[in-house]
């Protein structure tokens, strides 16, 4: 049975007359015999605005009731496609969560999903009729509703079209595809027609905000192809899938950035075994995520600096914690910067080829742009800059790795 997962974000969904649009794509696949399951995501703003009702009625944090608050915006969107898809003579029916039912663990308001059961479903695409699915919430053994965490509805997409076998999942969103840049910051930013599954993960974790980062690891998992594209123009769109479908892998296939990091310097820590493990472990136990880290060599002194940057929501829990683990580990004071960029150079033919990082950090002195922190994967390098460089930095490395659209002049 081959069948088809169309996922539709909050903007696409927007409104009564976005609502219609959509159903008018789903008709149109309706009628060349598809079967078909279309995830929702809430109404644009809904979820904000449901957050901000738990906020302003609790301060208790009861995570499993703000699951059954939040939870609630895509139901609405399920339930309005369905009526206007049944309006326009297409049989669709609406299933929760719970009704499918799509299994998590009970991490309330950040939930992994364990197993979807899919016969109910499969009945119903069988007797032709659509199935519209909230994305974003499942239920956990508990038997409560639970929530996948923000941007969760792209994970139920990709989720459910692994659990269905489906070929692959259209995720149809404002944009109409993943471009080299973000086009907003660099103009002559291209779409990309194909992007494999690491570069999607890095670009995603990078600060790319089209795909959730869960999902992409999802989809690389199951090989699941999944197509990203617009809900308002008839354009194809970018392609997600494996390395080996990939027949020219670029050094540099797209450039990230994000403005949500702060960096912390740890100064003089004298210097011993077990000091940055210390450190990292006082983190992680308040679930702190640490991404670029560099520490200086002693040379002549007996300490060192430490630098490493987190979310910088989190930052004044850091420093907190560092004020509690100063006398410990002996070190002088902590230094913080929250005016910095990272920016990342993304391409899976980096595994194989060199001299990007040289280029990148040419690029960037010509512009006399100091960098702060480095760190590489196999297939990203990502800098710290000022974060009043970022827009210079973003078009000039753009340039200097061929990304540059032509323009037709
Ligand atoms: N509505 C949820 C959110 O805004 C889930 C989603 O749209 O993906 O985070
Ligand atoms: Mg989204």
């Amino acid at each position: 049975m081959s069948i088809i997962v169309m996922k539709f974000g909050g903007t696409s969904l927007a409104d009564i007359n976005c609502i219609r649009n959509v159903a008018n794509k789903v008709q149109a696949q309706y009628l060349k015999n598809k079967k078909i399951v279309v995830v929702v995501s809430a109404m644009a703003g809904t979820t904000d605005n449901l957050v901000k009702l738990t906020e302003n009625m609790s301060s208790s944090r009861d995570l499993k009731e703000y699951d059954v608050v939040v939870s609630s915006g895509e139901q609405v969107s399920a339930g309005l496609l369905a009526m206007t898809l049944n309006d326009l003579g297409v049989k669709a029916r609406s299933w929760m969560g719970w009704q499918i039912p799509i299994f998590t663990d009970s991490i309330h308001y950040k939930a992994n999903i364990d197993r979807i059961e899919t016969e109910n479903l499969i009945s119903s695409l069988c007797q032709h009729e659509v199935a519209i699915i909230p994305g974003f919430q499942g239920v956990s053994e508990e038997n409560r509703i639970t929530t996948l965490g923000r941007g969760g509805s792209d994970i139920s997409a990709v989720a459910i079209a692994a659990a269905l076998n489906a070929n692959s999942c259209d995720i149809y969103t404002d944009v109409d595809g993943i471009y080299t840049a973000d086009p907003r910051m660099v103009p002559k930013a291209q779409k990309l027609e194909k992007v494999s599954y690491e570069e999607m993960l890095e670009m995603a974790s990078q600060g790319a905000k089209v795909l959730q980062t869960r999902s992409v690891a999802l989809a690389m998992k199951y090989k699941l192809k999944v197509n990203v594209l617009s809900s308002f123009e008839n354009k194809t769109g970018t392609l997600v899938l494996d390395e080996e479908e990939i027949m020219e892998k670029k050094n540099v296939s797209g450039i990230a950035f994000s403005l949500d990091e702060a960096k912390l310097t740890v100064v003089g820590i004298p210097d011993k075994p077990g000091q940055a493990s210390k450190l990292f472990k006082a983190l992680g136990a308040k679930a702190i995520n640490v991404d670029m880290i560099v520490q200086s060599s002693s040379v002549d002194s007996n300490a060192t600096d430490l630098s490493f940057t987190i979310a910088k929501t989190e930052l004044k829990e850091s420093i907190k914690i560092m004020g509690a683990i100063q006398k410990d580990i002996g070190f002088k004071k902590v230094l913080t910067d929250s005016d910095v960029a990272k920016i990342s150079v993304i391409g899976i033919g980096m595994k194989t080829q060199s001299g990007v990082a040289q280029k990148m950090f040419d690029t960037l002195a010509e512009k006399s742009i100091n960098l702060k922190v480095i760190s590489t994967s196999e297939i990203k390098i990502s800098v710290l800059i000022d974060a009043s460089y970022l827009e210079l930095a973003t078009r000039s490395l753009h340039s200097a790795f061929d990304l540059d659209k032509e323009l037709n002049i």
